[in-house]
């Protein structure tokens, strides 16, 4: 069995330790240590990486009692002598930091709520907590302040073995119903809870615990919850956002989205108006256009597909042939949308898209697609076209 120094102190991130033995552990090469800081992979909490002397530790895992330590590649390590290690502890800092506020988070909502933690899953980025029955929004807010107050209230957490005799008179959160030794984590004042993870001393150290999302989850709620470093982190990143968002809107800092409303409102206005405009000009341009046999090309500036498509229909009238519809420019090439009164458009779509380099296709009288070709090239093609 491997000593777990990380019980006796959770803070300790560089010890010397004995190399016992390099090992092949689930198809990686593995150090096993007589003793280690490193916390391996277990309660959910991810294992630790760092150092063993010169060597890159990039996991830790426990079986039978026995930790391993995986390494990318062992290269020339002495496996006969004292080492140097170290917990790459800024990492393992930020997991006591949420582990301990997803305890406090659980043990309120419990308390709070009678909800039961059935399901938790942490990585570097953000957690997730998954509750057995739903929480309306006032509860999460609810939940959300009593937890950053717990924090607040720096109370001790401590973990301890309860006895046998014990057992039976203490009451405690667990997900597994026959535990025969638990490791209790208690949150003085807030939770209980059977936990084989490493957390901190004071609830203090959390900083802050933030809910970010809730979403319907088998019957109850799974929430994504940052706590810590990483909520600040997260705090740096977003109020960078809402900086930029303001600067680009004029607005004051905490009035963007009001101005983002506006914003929407006033493309709303816009594409309103356009529509208008369009309609128009397609209206005029069929006005005054006289019928025509054989094929037709009209090119629109910044007309989109869906447009195209409007015009072709509208214009096809006025031709003979096919009603071709581009929108486009000669480096990047033409969207184009074709119609036609007199046949079925649909029979040339293959000989048009590949005389025009083009890649479309389309459904009953209208073809959509590209041309990657000039407008001159488009419309001598269509002259030369017989499709009647
Ligand atoms: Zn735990």
């Amino acid at each position: 069995m491997t000593e777990k120094l990380y019980y006796a102190d959770g803070y300790l991130h560089e010890f010397d330790a004995r190399i016992l033995r390099l090992e092949t552990f689930r198809g990686n090469t593995a150090i096993v240590l007589d003793k280690t800081a490193f916390f391996p992979e277990g309660g959910g909490q991810p294992g630790d990486s760092g150092r063993i002397g010169d060597v890159s530790v990039i996991d830790t895992q426990i079986e039978q009692g026995i930790i391993y330590h995986i390494v990318k590649d062992p290269g020339n390590i002495d496996v006969t002598g004292t080492v140097r290690c170290a917990v790459d502890f800024q990492k393992r800092f930020a997991r006591m930091q949420a582990h301990t506020g997803e305890h406090i988070v659980s043990g309120i909502a419990h308390a709070m709520f009678c909800v039961n933690n059935v399901g938790f899953h942490m990585d570097d980025t953000v957690m997730t907590v998954d509750f057995d029955r739903r929480l309306s929004k006032e509860q999460l807010d609810d939940l959300e302040l009593s937890a950053n107050e717990c924090v607040y209230g720096n109370a001790e957490v401590v973990s301890w073995y309860p006895a046998d005799s014990e057992l039976n008179s203490i009451s405690f959160r667990s997900k597994i119903d026959d535990l025969e030794h638990p490791r209790i984590v208690t949150i003085r004042g807030y939770d209980q809870c059977a936990c084989c993870a490493v957390h901190v001393a004071r609830t203090g150290e959390v900083g802050i615990i933030k809910i970010l999302t809730a979403v319907s989850h088998r019957g109850g709620v799974r929430l994504t919850l940052i706590c810590g470093i990483t909520a600040y982190r997260d705090y740096v990143m977003k109020h960078a956002h809402t900086l930029r968002i303001a600067d680009l809107l004029a607005s004051k800092h905490g009035e963007t989205d009001a101005a983002v409303e506006r914003q929407l409102q006033k493309e709303k206005d816009l594409r309103w108006q356009l529509q208008q405009r369009t309609d128009a000009l397609i209206a005029y341009v069929k006005k005054n256009e006289s019928q025509t046999t054989g094929n037709r090309v009209f090119c629109f500036e910044k007309f989109d597909p869906e447009t195209l498509k409007t015009a072709a229909v509208s214009l096809k009238e006025v031709c003979g042939g096919l009603c071709v519809v581009i929108s486009g420019d000669d480096r990047k090439g033409y969207y184009f949308a074709i119609t036609s009164a007199s046949v079925n458009v649909n029979c040339f779509t293959k000989t048009i898209v590949s005389a025009l380099n083009g890649s479309g296709g389309g459904r009953f009288d209208v073809i959509q697609g590209r041309f990657q070709a000039t407008e001159s090239e488009i419309k001598a093609y269509f002259s030369e076209l017989t499709v009647n």
